[in-house]
């Protein structure tokens, strides 16, 4: 390794490290095989997002990619397929050690092998596979369907998501372990089903406060689903080398690091948040926005991010329905959802001065300092943007998303024995949540799409 590239390492590698990750274990190379079957636009997103997820932190990657058209929407312009997998992890790690081949000979040895399609070599480590809603890894090739693409988009991506994982902990030393997952019915292994929705997501005028890890994949995930409506989002903070090893639309260059070197200008979050779907971003931080008394009334809101009491703040809008999803140091990607009265709010759900109360003793993450209470790796603020991107895409005042008792999902992607837990956060004297009559006074002149979900509005 040259000293560029010890340099650049040093500085991003800071949250993956701090998360327990071996920088050994990241050194060894990762060979991703695309099979000539699997070109579909499904196909393509899975690729796509797997290889975004591993350059953020492997240093070693093998590409076999056959010759197809671009049919995916891509984090980079590009022609076709093997154009788009190269440009996007050579943008996000300009000094990966990269290689590439037409077809699946000359792989690294000591390499974590993975498959996307059929038409592959038998005994690779992992096999990427989907079917509507859900997606699937497992030991052995499996089917990546193709018929009436749009469907499969979500369970195409959620498989990328489970591909990560999985090799990050295989190099790491974990055994494979395969598995099914549905983010839509939130389910895993033999329950997981083929429930999926198309989209493009559909949920009115939305403000999306933050464009941190999760942030940044939820509008990852919006570009490839396809998303309507007015979207504003709002993020006073600016791009650092650090934050691309999660940050799903940020390149080093964002960080100001182009080529590696430290002689860029680090660009707004909101503004490269922003640009994967086209909403319009306003980098400034939430308190201090000076647009926000002339802001719209928005049908939902997103609180994504945790700095300067935003989500106190939030919850004082009262809001008929909150979405948001977070990261744990516990390897845990998770939804909520807070409708006033029903459930707590999200302050009170995720106290500031307790982050810390996450770190339990399962987890192998070392206790976050106080810079660095979100540090995650990208296959976990991935899941955690594509769980809200679901959500987002069966919100439906009858679904059980919003009729349920149950207001917490918890996905554990260290991919032990059981995936799912769920949880019911009742209000218990909340402070922030608005009495009703006051949550009717300030949205029953102009009720937002969402409106009757709370029945004092
Ligand atoms: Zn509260």
């Amino acid at each position: 390794m040259n000293d560029t590239a010890r340099r650049f390492y040093a500085e991003r590698d800071a949250r993956t490290v701090q998360y327990g990750a071996d920088t050994a274990a990241l050194e060894r190379p990762i060979a991703v095989l695309v099979a000539t079957d699997a070109t579909s636009r499904s196909a393509q997103v899975s690729a796509l997002a797997l290889v975004n997820m591993l350059a953020r932190v492997h240093r070693r990657l093998h590409l076999v990619v056959p010759v197809a058209d671009l049919r995916a929407r891509a984090l980079v312009d590009a022609r076709t397929l093997a154009d788009a997998m190269i440009t996007t992890v050579t943008a996000i790690n300009p000094v990966l050690a990269l290689t590439t081949a037409p077809t699946p000979t000359s792989i690294p040895a000591n390499a974590i092998t993975i498959g996307i399609g059929t038409e592959l070599p038998t005994g690779l480590d992992l096999y990427l596979g989907w079917r509507g809603g859900r997606g699937e890894i497992a030991t052995a090739s499996c089917r990546a369907s193709s018929a009436s693409e749009e469907e499969h988009i979500l369970g195409a991506a959620t498989a990328a998501c489970l591909a990560a994982a999985m090799a990050f902990r295989a190099t790491h030393g974990s055994a494979i372990r395969p598995t099914c997952l549905n983010l839509l019915e939130r389910t895993a292994d033999t329950d997981a089903g083929t429930t999926s929705r198309t989209g493009p997501v559909d949920v009115g005028n939305v403000l999306v406060v933050g464009a941190g890890a999760v942030s940044q994949a939820l509008f990852y995930w919006l570009r490839e689903i396809g998303v309507v409506g007015k979207w504003d989002i709002v993020d006073g903070d600016f791009a650092e080398l650090h934050n691309t090893n999660r940050c799903l639309g940020m390149t080093s260059a964002d960080a100001g690091w182009p080529n590696a070197l430290p002689r860029g200008e680090s660009r707004p979050k909101a503004n490269i948040a922003a640009e994967l779907t086209g909403a319009h971003p306003h980098p400034h931080w939430y308190d201090t926005w000076p647009d926000l008394a002339y802001a719209p009334r928005y049908d939902l809101v997103l609180p994504l991010a945790n700095e300067r009491g935003v989500r106190a703040q939030i919850a004082a809008l009262g809001e008929p329905i909150l979405l948001h999803s977070t990261t744990s140091p516990n390897w845990t990607a998770e939804l909520h959802r807070h409708i006033p009265d029903r459930d707590d709010c999200p302050a009170c759900r995720i106290p500031a001065a307790q982050a810390s109360s996450f770190l339990c003793a399962t987890g192998p993450a070392i206790p976050a300092t106080q810079e660095s209470p979100d540090a995650a790796l990208p296959f976990l603020s991935a899941t955690a943007g594509l769980l809200l991107a679901a959500g987002l895409l069966e919100l439906h005042e009858e679904n059980e998303l919003v009729t349920g008792r149950q207001n917490h999902w918890r996905l554990h992607l260290e991919l032990g024995h059981r995936l799912w837990q769920s949880a019911i956060h009742l209000n218990n004297g909340c402070p922030h949540t608005l009495p009703p009559a006051v949550r009717q006074t300030l949205h029953t002149p102009a009720p937002g799409r969402w409106s009757n979900i709370d029945p004092a509005i």
